[in-house]
């Protein structure tokens, strides 16, 4: 791109907290960043020699932030069998495919929590240097685990504190964004601690902070159960992933430990808390449960804990087009529409260290734009019809509607 791009729309949602623009309109810099943002006929006048992207009936957004993905795993019913099989090529083909799933889908920004072999970081960097088309990546590379702990196939088993320390300056090295650590047990590990018990103790979550922080890291802490967010949030960890806020096994009846002390302690240490629980929430029978689902996310909000969303695309069924599921379970647990929009931009943003460059459209930002038909702040399905999206002001069709001219 080396000309100045001015988007237009029906309306132009500057963040999920701003105001609306309507007729509004967002001028592009060669760079990929939002220069301004303004009405639409005056930015015109202004600037007539830009091209022009108009979507006169349409919606113009930041691009969506999906917190919690595996681009590596396959969302089928083993996909641990899946990726260990998988050749570097078929998992690099796999991984490329899923990005541009949820690129189709309005994300524009993905964390990834459990990369192989550094497959996930090599997109993200083809999609850097414009190799490829894809959403921005923020990459934990294999996620630190207890030895035989959960996810240790992905190549991150550390047994002591001089391997923590070790692992986290390797990853660091390759050029991880963040540190991912599987605090808990889980599900798809069968060596692996059950899913509500801790695989590291509060002492040695404590050293996988401190390693982080001389880095420059923040830390993801994978925990279902209440014990282990306890002692992950006394260790300083920056998010929360699942929190399930088990306390025994999850079959039913599911043993559920939601305690306020230590709801209360996440939430004056600001930690942001991202559930993954949702895929096909509509459709849950009623051991599901549902309603106890929804009530405790609407606990957590009134404690003041801060939620982002993520959807775990990857694993358990969950594919990489389901964020406005996601988002809809949201809004039927309290959340207003604009929160809701907020979990997936600024408020994720903020969570993920990246709040001074994605999540709103203001100058200086990237141009992380989506453009879909409808209102979302009317009713969030309207985000699963997407025009076009924007990446560093590049512009990519789901189905080739917008046109430049
Ligand atoms: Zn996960």
């Amino acid at each position: 791109m080396n000309e100045l791009l001015l988007v237009t729309a029906g309306q132009v949602i500057l963040s999920a907290q701003d105001a609306v623009v309507p007729g509004g309109g967002v001028l592009v810099t060669p760079e990929g960043t939002v220069g301004e943002v303004g009405p639409a006929a005056e930015m015109g006048a202004r600037f007539p020699h830009a091209a022009r992207l108009d979507f006169p009936t349409s919606t113009v957004l930041p691009g969506l932030i999906n917190a919690h993905v595996h681009l590596a795993f396959d969302a089928s019913t083993d996909p641990v069998a899946a990726l260990r099989r998988g050749d570097p090529d078929g998992l690099r083909a796999t991984i490329a495919t899923h990005a541009r799933e949820l690129l189709d889908a309005g994300v524009t920004t993905l964390r990834d929590l459990g990369d192989r072999d550094g497959l996930v970081a090599e997109l993200r960097d083809d999609i850097t240097s414009s190799a490829t088309v894809g959403p921005r990546i923020l990459s934990s590379l294999a996620p630190l685990t207890s030895v035989g702990g959960h996810c240790w196939f992905l190549g991150g088993e550390v047994g002591d504190d001089a391997a923590i320390r070790a692992m986290v300056a390797r990853h660091a090295e390759r050029g991880a964004d963040l540190i991912k650590v599987m605090a808990g047990g889980g599900r798809m590990t069968p060596s692996a601690a059950p899913v509500w018990e801790s695989q590291f103790t509060r002492g040695q979550l404590e050293v996988v902070v401190a390693a982080a922080r001389e880095v420059g890291l923040r830390v993801a802490a994978h925990a279902h159960g209440a014990d282990t967010m306890a002692i992950c949030t006394q260790a300083g960890v920056d998010t929360i992933e699942h929190a399930s806020w088990l306390s025994g096994p999850t079959v039913e009846p599911r043993c559920y430990d939601p305690r306020d002390d230590v709801a209360e302690l996440i939430a004056n240490a600001g930690i942001s808390v991202c559930p993954t629980r949702a895929r096909n929430w509509r459709n849950w029978p009623p051991s599901a449960g549902l309603e106890d689902h929804l009530a405790r996310l609407a606990w957590m909000a009134g404690h003041g804990i801060t939620v982002i969303a993520g959807t775990d695309a990857g694993v358990g069924a969950g594919l990489f087009d389901d964020l406005v599921d996601l988002l809809g379970l949201y809004e039927a647990a309290g959340w207003s529409r604009p929160e809701v929009l907020a979990m997936a931009t600024t408020v994720a943003a903020a969570a993920l260290g990246c709040a001074d460059r994605i999540g709103r459209l203001r100058p200086g930002f990237a141009a992380d734009l989506l453009v879909v038909a409808g209102d979302p702040l009317a009713d969030l399905r309207a985000l699963r019809e997407v025009r076009c999206v924007l990446t560093g002001g590049r512009p990519h069709y789901p189905s080739p509607v917008g046109q430049i001219r």
